[in-house]
Parts: structure tokens; C-alpha cells; sequence
């Protein structure tokens, strides 16, 4: 059946149906159980066909299932549907926060580990990493739990829905904090790679957005953890900001976009979920109309593959809103982006020229493969099989994971096959 579901962007219409919103977990076991081939859709947050199936599509923003947060385990137990949004305004309530959140609120908690999805901040992992235990519906319908102790686990949180429907995620929390966020204009390129380390770790999450043209570094967003209740003032800046100044008043990532829809800046410390993303739940996040792609490279490489990529200006900044380039701590998630060690992202949001930005990727690619450049897996890319193989260590392991958990390929989809993750 084909219907008129696409992804938030628009760059991709799914193709599977029905589309079917369960209100328990018996619900999504049974339909799991009748259905030839089924995928989860999570907020539909990414670009591409990676969440499409050619049968059922199951959202769980109906699911009813309970936040619950264990304060001797410090883990918060969420519904795989809810968004983080709405997540973090609940534990924050209850005096609780998560270590890290992306440039949205707005996804959904299962979509968002389920790509490795992360935030910013050398010593910061990705929200994946925060990951203590899923309940998921697997083939058959049969409804599993996997614990912090399952051996399992580390392979199956990055699972790009190919294991099945999770249902229930738990998730490690520690006590609320604040965040400060400011912004700096202009900082010169060569003082940001010279400086890059003194930069990225001079605050708990550090974002530089650039159009990759000129010698300047567009924005420098810096947000520093603060305790609640504690005097605090923004720390002078170093050389990391040598040549840099402070924005004068809010600024929007993308250049002629309504700062409106960001969250505040200036420096006044606030609750940690409205200050860690860069946009507000109550606006459109980014852009709106846009295509994305990310690619991650250790963080040993990150000077020479940002060298590289400002090679491609020509090529790459006509097609670009921003870019953005982070830092990630690594993980031993098995399909992790930062599997094995530090990474740093380096993120293109285009404008919605599909065609070009398709003849763009390979060429980037190209460039960033001497680099171990992994993709960001919600996200544009055109590296398949082979390629993506040679960057992900434990891909062999992954892939009989999912070929033993679903051997009948009841959650196989097209992108699977592209990558090679699935037959
Ligand atoms: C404006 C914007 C800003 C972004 N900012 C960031 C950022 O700061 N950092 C970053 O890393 N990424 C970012 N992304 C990418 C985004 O975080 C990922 O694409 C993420 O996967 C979106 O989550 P979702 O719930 O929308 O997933 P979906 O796109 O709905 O699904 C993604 C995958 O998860 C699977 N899935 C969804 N729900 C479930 C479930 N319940 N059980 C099993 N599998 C499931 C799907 O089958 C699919 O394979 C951004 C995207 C946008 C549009």
C-alpha cells in the first residue's frame, strides 16, 4: 500500500503499510506476529529509506508505558517512542538528567539509539552509550529483555530496527544539572586547527559551524556545565578563541534563520535539557527543508579531514546550509560511529537538491576515506557494503546477530541489503 508517510524532512515517502499505533506491548507482540515483514518508525527523524519496510509500520506514540526512574540504579526506564523532549522535562521534574542530548529534542528515544545518534563534548558519549537495558519485540513476536549484563546487548542498541520493536529502554541518569551556552563569530580557521584540542575541550559540549568557505569559522557555540545553586560566571576566554568575538545577541546556526527557534544563549545558566539542544521543542528545529549528512573520523584525524573537506568548498558549499563539526568520546557499541575510540562528526545540513547532493557524497567520501570516516547511520551516505565493513571492526559479528535473531529477514528492508548488514 502506498500512502503519503514520509520522513520529517520529505526525503523519503515510505513505501510499507499499514501503518499501526499499538497501545501495549502485547499489541506490538501480536502484530510483530502476523506480519511477514514489519519495522518500528521512531519520530522519522532520518533521511533516507532506512526505517522503511515493505509491510507494517509500527509508531509507538501510543505506547502506554510507564517513565519510570530507579534512583539506587540511577536508570530511567522510558517507552521506546517518547521523545527526549518530553523525556527530559519529566526526569528533570524529578531532579534527574541524561549526560548528553542531540541538536533536537524532538526525537524519539528507540529511533535515536537505534542510529547512534549523539550530542557534543570530548568526554561525552553518544546517547546510545547511555543504553542499560532494552526490552524488545523480536521475530515471532517474542518479547525480550536484555540487561547491562547481557553479552548481547553492545550489539544490539545499535541495531537500526533490523532486531526488531523496542518497546522499553533503559537509560542511565545522573542528578540535574544546569548548562550555560555561549556563542562566538568568526574564529580564525587556523587558530581552530592549531587549537583544536584547547577548543573542543574547553567546555562540556563544543559545536564550530562553518560553511567551509573563507578563513574564518562562522560560530563557535560553547555549553558549560554548571551546579545548580552554585555562583557561577563565564570563564574568560583563551587562546583557543584568539581572534574570535562574542555574538552580540542570539544567532541561528544557519545563517539567515530566526534565532527564535534556538535555545538560549548569553551565557544565563538554565536547566541542562533547554540549553544542551542547539533548537527549542516548541519550534522547527535546523532548517526544515534540508537534507542531511555526517560522517565521523577519529580524532586523531580530525585536523587533516577538515583540511580535506575545505578542499571540496567548490563542490560542497553552494549545496550547504552549515555545517558542523563536534566531538564524541568513544564506545564498544558494535555498530557504534564512535566504536573504539574518540571521534569527531563532521555534519553537512544541504539544502533539499537531492540530485546534487547525491553526486556530492561519493566525492566527499572519497575524500574522507584515508580518514577511516565512518557515516552517521540516520543520515545521507553512499558508502555500502565493503566499504562500510572496512570501518566498523565488529560489522562481521553484527551482521550474524542479525541473521540469528531474524532468519526469515521479517525486519529486513532495502537499506539493510544496500549496506550488506542483511542478504
Ligand atoms: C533537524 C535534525 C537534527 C538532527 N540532529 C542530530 C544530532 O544532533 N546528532 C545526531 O547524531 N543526529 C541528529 N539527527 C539525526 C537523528 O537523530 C537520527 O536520524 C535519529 O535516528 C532520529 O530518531 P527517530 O526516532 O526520528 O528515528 P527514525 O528516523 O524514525 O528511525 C531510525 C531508525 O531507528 C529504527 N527505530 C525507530 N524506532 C524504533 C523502535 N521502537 N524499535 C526499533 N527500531 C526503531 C527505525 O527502524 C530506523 O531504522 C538530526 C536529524 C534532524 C532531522
Amino acid at each position: 500500500m502506498t500512502h503519503a508517510l514520509t520522513t520529517w524532512a520529505g526525503s523519503h515517502t515510505f513505501t510499507g503499510g499499514p501503518v499501526v499505533h499499538p497501545r501495549t506491548v502485547a499489541e506490538v507482540a501480536q502484530v510483530v506476529a502476523g506480519a511477514r515483514h514489519v519495522r518500528a518508525l521512531g519520530s522519522r527523524h532520518s533521511f533516507s529509506d532506512l526505517a522503511d519496510s515493505p509491510g507494517t509500520l509500527v509508531v509507538l506514540d501510543r505506547l502506554d508505558v510507564p517513565t519510570v526512574v530507579d534512583a539506587a540504579a540511577r536508570t530511567v526506564t522510558v517507552g521506546g517512542g517518547v521523545r527526549y523532549g518530553d523525556l527530559a522535562r519529566d526526569l528533570h521534574a524529578q531532579g534527574w538528567a541524561l549526560h548528553t542530548m542531540a541538536s533536537l529534542p524532538h526525537i524519539a528515544v528507540a529511533g535515536t539509539v537505534a542510529t547512534a545518534t549523539h550530542g557534543s563534548g570530548d568526554t561525552t558519549v553518544n546517547l546510545a552509550a547511555a543504553v542499560r537495558g532494552l526490552e524488545l519485540v523480536g521475530a515471532g513476536g517474542q518479547v525480550r529483555t536484555l540487561t547491562a549484563d547481557d553479552p548481547e546487548l553492545a550489539g544490539s542498541v545499535v541495531a537500526l530496527g533490523a532486531l526488531g520493536v523496542v518497546t522499553r529502554v533503559t537509560l542511565a541518569v545522573e542528578p540535574a544539572y544546569d548548562v550555560a551556552q555561549e556563542v562566538w563569530l568568526d574564529l580564525p580557521w587556523t587558530t581552530a586547527l592549531e587549537r583544536l584540542d584547547a577548543l573542543t575541550s574547553s567546555a562540556a559540549s563544543v559545536s564550530l559551524f562553518t560553511d567551509w568557505r573563507g578563513d574564518r569559522v562562522g560560530q563557535v557555540w560553547r555549553k558549560h556545565r554548571v551546579t545548580p545553586g552554585v555562583t557561577w560566571r563565564l570563564p574568560e576566554p583563551g587562546d583557543e578563541l584568539a581572534g574570535a568575538r562574542r555574538a552580540p545577541g542570539p544567532v541561528h546556526p544557519v545563517p539567515g534563520a530566526d534565532p527564535a527557534a534556538c535555545t538560549t544563549q548569553g551565557g544565563a545558566p538554565g536547566p541542562w535539557h533547554e540549553r544542551l539542544p542547539h533548537f527549542r521543542l516548541d519550534h522547527t528545529p535546523s532548517a526544515g527543508q534540508e537534507l542531511q549528512s555526517e560522517w565521523l573520523v577519529p580524532r586523531a584525524h580530525a585536523v587533516a579531514a577538515i583540511g580535506a573537506v575545505r578542499d571540496l568548498a567548490p563542490l560542497v558549499s553552494p549545496l550547504l546550509q552549515v555545517s558542523e563539526v563536534r566531538t564524541v568520546a568513544g564506545d564498544d557499541l558494535w555498530l557504534s560511529t564512535a566504536a573504539g575510540g574518540d571521534r569527531v562528526a563532521l555534519h553537512f545540513t544541504w539544502h533539499p537538491r537531492r540530485a546534487e547532493v547525491d553526486a556530492a557524497l561519493p566525492v566527499l567520501e572519497a575524500a574522507l576515506a584515508p580518514f577511516d570516516a565512518r557515516p552517521h547511520w540516520g543520515k545521507l551516505f553512499a558508502a555500502t557494503g565493503d566499504a562500510l565493513r572496512a570501518v566498523h571492526p565488529r560489522w562481521d559479528d553484527a551482521r550474524a546477530l542479525l541473521a540469528r535473531r531474524d532468519p526469515d529477514g521479517v525486519f529486513t528492508n532495502d537499506f539493510l541489503r544496500r549496506t550488506g548488514l542483511r542478504d
